[in-house]
């Protein structure tokens, strides 16, 4: 069984941002800038907030924060997103979610030009990717697809099954797995809570992504021997064995899997490393104009 260290390969695309950067500045050009929108103090906001700008930071990247009050109005955001859409130096801009309840976020996510939402959430993004059009993927299914072919996983022709429809990670992995790309190819199913006979299901997978949201609910039963699984569930367990008083533990029961598993992704350590790394990607291409060339959307 092989680990699939999501660390370190995201540690290997930043030092490969990092060169682009400075190749760039060389060059006379501009770092790429990522403008982050947080509305209100919720800690945990904060913190995702933090670290991306604290990746910007290691890759040479500009990074630039507009914190909005809890009360300021979905017009004051509004605002905000049209100030960023018009600022030439800016090349992504991402709306740290969840928003407060007073605010429509399938509006807040429309409002970003599609050309810098280096979160892949805006709608004509995601259709793009689903018709395989260059676009920007959401970090998690972009995170996936990386690890795969980062650790040279064959995944064409391959029975994949994803566990989980959700529209940031499930459906647009299922999506990304079944397109005719490499890597892709695989013939998928896609499973959810309605899904019937889910071990039968799941134990044919050669490829098993899960994205369930239920700790530890994938047990060695509903894994076939050999196959590859990646796991993006992320829960909080009480341990005394840990200063936190937690341990981080996946959708998945990694002890018994692992024994069976040809490659598996830990938790923590394995998708999870990748979003920021996919976001620096995105925000690179952003700023190459590399997704839309002709600003067919300005
Ligand atoms: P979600 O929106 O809650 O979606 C969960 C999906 O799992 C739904 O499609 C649901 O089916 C399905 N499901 C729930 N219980 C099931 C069961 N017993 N059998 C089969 N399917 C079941 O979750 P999400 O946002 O996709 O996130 C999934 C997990 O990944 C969470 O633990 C989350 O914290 C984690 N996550 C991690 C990262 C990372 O960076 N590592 C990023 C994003 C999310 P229905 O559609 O029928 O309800």
């Amino acid at each position: 069984m092989k680990i699939i260290d999501g660390k370190s390969i995201s540690n290997q695309i930043k030092s490969e941002i990092s060169a682009e950067v400075a190749k760039i500045i060389d060059n006379n050009g501009r770092a790429p800038h990522l403008a982050s929108i947080l509305v209100g103090e919720d800690p945990a906001s904060q913190t995702y907030v933090e670290n991306k700008a604290k990746a910007c930071k290691k890759v040479g990247f500009v990074s630039s924060k507009y914190n909005l009050s809890a009360k300021d109005s979905e017009n004051d955001l509004l605002e905000t997103i049209e100030f960023l859409n018009n600022d030439q130096n800016v090349d992504g801009i991402i709306v740290q979610l969840p928003l407060p309840e007073h605010i429509d976020e399938k509006k807040i996510i429309q409002a970003v030009k599609p050309e810098k939402d280096v979160d892949g959430f805006h709608p004509i993004n995601a259709g793009r990717m689903a018709i395989g059009l260059p676009a920007y993927i959401s970090a998690t299914p972009f995170g996936i697809m990386q690890l795969l072919q980062r650790s040279e996983i064959e995944t064409k022709g391959k029975n994949c099954v994803v566990i989980g429809r959700s529209n940031i990670v499930g459906r647009p992995v299922s999506i990304l797995m079944s397109q005719n790309a490499d890597p892709g190819n695989a013939t998928v199913t896609v499973c959810h809570s309605k899904t019937k006979n889910l071990q039968e299901i799941s134990s044919n997978a050669d490829i098993l992504i899960v994205a369930i949201g239920k700790p530890e609910l994938v047990n060695a039963d509903m894994v076939k021997q050999g196959a590859v699984v990646i796991d993006v569930g992320i829960h909080r367990k009480p341990s005394t064995e840990k200063k936190s008083g937690f341990k981080l533990i996946g959708d998945v029961k990694f002890d018994e899997v692992s024994k069976k598993a040809s490659y598996i992704t830990p938790v923590p350590g394995g998708v999870g490393p990748m979003t920021i790394a996919s976001l620096l990607i995105n925000t690179l291409k952003a700023s190459k104009k590399e997704i839309y060339p002709q600003t067919e959307h300005n």
